[in-house]
C-alpha cells in the first residue's frame, strides 16, 4: 500500500496557493516521455517538453512540490555549484557553458511568470557576504572574472559601510550584490508551474511512487498499480529516490537542513533590516542564508546534518545564529521551522546525464536547484529532440564514489563537513 506524505509544516505549505490533490495512477498509460519526481526537474523538464509538443507523464510518490522543491531558501541564484571542478576537469567549453547559462535560470523563470501569469512574490536583488579578507578576496575576483567577461554590470562590489546600507548588521566585511539575482516562494513558483504544464497537456499524478525503470528502446516505469510506457524516461527524484543503484549509488550524500521563518516583522523592522530587500547569504562552506518574505517575515536557513538524524530544536539552533547577524530580532517570534534534504556531490557538480540512451537523471545541484533545475528542464527537452546540449558535458564528468555509502557515507561526509565547518571558524 503506498504512503503519500503531505507537504512538511512549513511556511510555504501554510501559505500556498491552493492545488488541486491529483490523482493516483492505477492504469496502465504510454507517452512520449514519462518523469519520477514531482519537483523543479520533474515539473520544469515536463512543462519544457509540453510546450515543445511532447505528451508527458509526471509520477510524484507525494505532492508537487513535497520535496526540496517546495521547502529550499527561494533563493534563485546565478550560475551553478560546482562551477571550478567542471572547469577543471572540461576545460574551455565548460566555462564557454556556464557564462552563457550564468543567469538562464532567472531568464527562464522571469518568462514564465509573465507567460503563465505565475505569482510567487518574486523579487530581484541578491548578495554574496563575506565574514573575512579570504572571502571577500575571492568575491573580488568573482566580480573582476565577470567584468571581464561582460557580465558585470548588474554587480556591485560593496564594502563593510557600503553593504550595511543594504543589511543593517555588522557581521559582515562586505559583500558582492547581484541585482539580476533573485528570490521568491518556490512552492507557489513550482504550483504555477505544474499548473501550466497540465494546460499544456501533462499528466500529473501524486501519491504515486516509481518502482523500477524498465529500459530498452521503448522503456517504461513501473509504479505500484500502474505503469507508463515511454519512448524517454526522467529520473527526477533527487535525494529522495532509491532507483539505478548500479550507475547512480554513493555518488551524492544527502544533507539535512534546516530554515525558520519569524512572525511578520512589520514594514519598519523589515526595511530597516533589508532595506532593497536583498536575499542574502554567506561564503561559508556550510553557509547560512536570509531574505524577507511576501508578508515581511525574515526567513533564515542554515545548519547542516549528514547523518538520519534529524535536529530536534531547529528554531533553538537557527534562531541564535539569526539574532547573532541581526540582534534587532531579540523579541520577535518564530513561527516555523522545518527541514528538507538537499543532494550533496562530493565535489559539488550536480549529477546531470544518461543511464542509457532513453533515460536521463539530474540530482544534487547543492543550494542552486530553483535556478539549474529550470535550465535542466530546457536542457532535457532538447536533447530529447536531438538537439546538442549541457547533458554531454555533465554527463563526463568524473565524480568520487563513495563505496558503501548507506553505512559509512554518512559519517564519512559528516567528518568532511566537521573540517569545512573548522575551516569556517577559523576563516582560512
Ligand atoms: C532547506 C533547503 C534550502 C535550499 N535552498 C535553496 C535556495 O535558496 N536556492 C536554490 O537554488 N536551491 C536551494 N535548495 C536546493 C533546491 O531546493 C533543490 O536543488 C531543488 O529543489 C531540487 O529539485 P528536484 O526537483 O531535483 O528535487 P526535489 O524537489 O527534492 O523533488 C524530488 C521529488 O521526487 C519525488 N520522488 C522521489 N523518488 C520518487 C519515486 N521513486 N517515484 C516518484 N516520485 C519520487 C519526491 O517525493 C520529491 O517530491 C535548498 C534545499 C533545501 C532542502
Amino acid at each position: 500500500m503506498q504512503t503519500k506524505q503531505d507537504h512538511t509544516p512549513s511556511y510555504y505549505a501554510a501559505s500556498a496557493h491552493a492545488a488541486p490533490e491529483r490523482p493516483v495512477l492505477n492504469d496502465h498509460l504510454e507517452a512520449d516521455v514519462a518523469i519520477v519526481g514531482g519537483g523543479f526537474t520533474g515539473v520544469c523538464s515536463a512543462l519544457s517538453l509540453a510546450e515543445r509538443g511532447y505528451s508527458v507523464v509526471v509520477l510524484e510518490a507525494n505532492r508537487i512540490g513535497w520535496g526540496a522543491s517546495g521547502r529550499n531558501g527561494g533563493q534563485v541564484l546565478a550560475g551553478w555549484s560546482g562551477e571550478s571542478e567542471l572547469v577543471k576537469q572540461l576545460g574551455p567549453k565548460a566555462e564557454d557553458f556556464l557564462w552563457k547559462t550564468r543567469y538562464l535560470g532567472n531568464e527562464i523563470v522571469e518568462a514564465r511568470l509573465q507567460k503563465y501569469d505565475i505569482k510567487c512574490d518574486y523579487t530581484h536583488g541578491a548578495a554574496t557576504v563575506a565574514f573575512n579578507a579570504k572571502q571577500m578576496k575571492a568575491l573580488e575576483e568573482e566580480y573582476a572574472d565577470c567584468v571581464e567577461h561582460g557580465a558585470g554590470d548588474v554587480l556591485e562590489l560593496a564594502d563593510g559601510p557600503q553593504l550595511r546600507r543594504h543589511a543593517a548588521t555588522d557581521a559582515y566585511i562586505g559583500g558582492l550584490i547581484d541585482r539580476r539575482g533573485a528570490h521568491c516562494h518556490p512552492l507557489n513558483l513550482l504550483l504555477g508551474e505544474a499548473a501550466a504544464a497540465e494546460k499544456n497537456g501533462v499528466q500529473i499524478f501524486e501519491g504515486t511512487r516509481v518502482t523500477e525503470i524498465l529500459h530498452g528502446s521503448s522503456p517504461a516505469v513501473q509504479t505500484e498499480n500502474g505503469s507508463v510506457k515511454a519512448k524517454h524516461v526522467i529520473l527526477a527524484g533527487n535525494a529522495y529516490h532509491l532507483l539505478e543503484k548500479t550507475k547512480l549509488h554513493g555518488l551524492m550524500l544527502p544533507a539535512k537542513t534546516y530554515v525558520i521563518a519569524t512572525e511578520p516583522l512589520g514594514d519598519e523592522l523589515a526595511h530597516e533590516l533589508l532595506p532593497d530587500n536583498l536575499a542574502i547569504c554567506d561564503s561559508n562552506w556550510v553557509l547560512d542564508y536570509f531574505r524577507l518574505t511576501g508578508d515581511n517575515r525574515l526567513l533564515f536557513g542554515g545548519r547542516c546534518t549528514y547523518s538520519n538524524r534529524d535536529i530536534g530544536d531547529i528554531e533553538g539552533e537557527l534562531a541564535p545564529r539569526m539574532r547573532k547577524i541581526f540582534p534587532q530580532l531579540e523579541n520577535t517570534k518564530v513561527d516555523f521551522g522545518w527541514g528538507g534534504v538537499i543532494g550533496i556531490p562530493l565535489n559539488r557538480v550536480p549529477l546531470i546525464g544518461k543511464i542509457s540512451d532513453h533515460v536521463f537523471y539530474a540530482q544534487g545541484y547543492a543550494g542552486h536547484g530553483v535556478n539549474c533545475s529550470h535550465i535542466v528542464g530546457e536542457m532535457f527537452a532538447d536533447a530529447i529532440r536531438g538537439k546538442e546540449t549541457g547533458v554531454d558535458l555533465f554527463d563526463a564528468t568524473r565524480h568520487f564514489r563513495i563505496p558503501a555509502a548507506d553505512t559509512i557515507g554518512g559519517p564519512m561526509l559528516a567528518l568532511g563537513m566537521t573540517w569545512y565547518r573548522m575551516r569556517d571558524a577559523l576563516g582560512v
